[in-house]
């Protein structure tokens, strides 16, 4: 058994999301576990950009209110309580509602050697496609 101190939360980037965006990992498995596990906290208004998951992903919401959209979807808000299982590959982003915070578990794993990367990110969220809800 192992207790494992907390670590500074880390700032999201700016090439990856919009707005004031925090995480905290929790648990990142050594081999041959590939658990990843972060509590990402959005300030309202924040998302992440568009991207995508090799091996899927879960989300667990737990604070405030929150949408999500799978590409070609409609926007879905989201609340706590909310798990969210988005299959590998497809694209989609989450983030808070404008007027709320909002913070949830994210729940995924590492791609096997020789898969490709674990996230693959593309274009930010416009206003236009964040305010279609
Ligand atoms: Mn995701």
């Amino acid at each position: 058994m192992e207790i494992q101190p907390k670590q500074p939360s880390a700032k999201g980037p700016a090439d990856l999301f919009t707005g004031d965006v925090w995480f905290d990992v929790i648990a990142k498995g050594e081999e041959p576990s590939r658990m990843r596990v972060n509590v990402v906290r959005f300030a309202p208004g924040a998302r992440t950009a568009w991207h995508s998951h090799a091996a899927g992903q879960t989300l667990h919401v737990t604070d405030g209110r929150g949408f999500v959209q799978s590409r070609g979807g409609k926007v879905i808000e989201i609340r706590p309580g909310d798990t969210i299982y988005t299959p590998p590959g497809e694209w989609h982003w989450h983030g808070a509602a404008p007027d709320h915070f909002m913070a949830h578990l994210a729940m995924w794993e590492a791609p096997g050697e020789g898969d490709g990367p674990e996230t693959e990110w593309g274009d930010h969220v416009t206003d236009e496609e964040y305010n279609a809800h």
